[in-house]
């Protein structure tokens, strides 16, 4: 599946890159990895329209899915994609805005937790949420909890 970066330009939405999933079923991805970029484009922010929105609230996301689960619920979402693809100027673009909740996926070893503490370090606003244990934002969303989690924020003090 192709997934568009697509960004403002003055003749409408362009695409910046894109980005492919592997989605056979049976795959267990061993010789490539689930999420694909095109050669030599890097890590990039994902949705990057919702950073052009008057609103004084934006979520950060792990990958393009949870971050359409985000959007699905009428949030302004922007992804990160992956664990490791953030990078400390990347939060420029989060300066200003009254909160930035971090969704952090709880469906690993930890890893998206420190993530997202490291990201609410940069980030002044920052307030990071737990997806429900075992789960990532989008597991939530298909096991009937993500509503509890977007609707009814329950911050969790960055370092937690
Ligand atoms: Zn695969």
């Amino acid at each position: 599946m192709a997934i568009p970066y697509l960004r403002y330009g003055y003749s409408g939405p362009n695409v910046a890159t894109i980005r492919f999933a592997c989605m056979v079923p049976s795959c267990k991805h061993t010789d490539h990895e689930k999420m694909l970029s095109l050669p030599g484009h890097g890590n990039r922010l994902y949705n990057t329209r919702d950073l052009l929105a008057p609103v004084d609230e934006v979520c950060i996301c792990e990958g393009e899915w949870d971050t359409m689960t985000a959007l699905a619920y009428g949030l302004h979402a922007v992804g990160v994609p992956g664990v490791k693809a953030w990078k400390p100027y990347m939060a420029g673009a989060f300066a200003g805005y009254k909160k930035v909740r971090i969704i952090a996926q709880m469906d690993d070893d930890g890893q998206s937790v420190k993530w997202a503490n490291e990201l609410a370090s940069q980030i002044p606003a920052a307030v990071v949420q737990h997806c429900p244990h075992g789960l990532d934002l989008n597991d939530a969303h298909l096991a009937g909890r993500a509503n509890a989690l977007l609707k009814g924020p329950k911050a969790v003090p960055a370092g937690v």
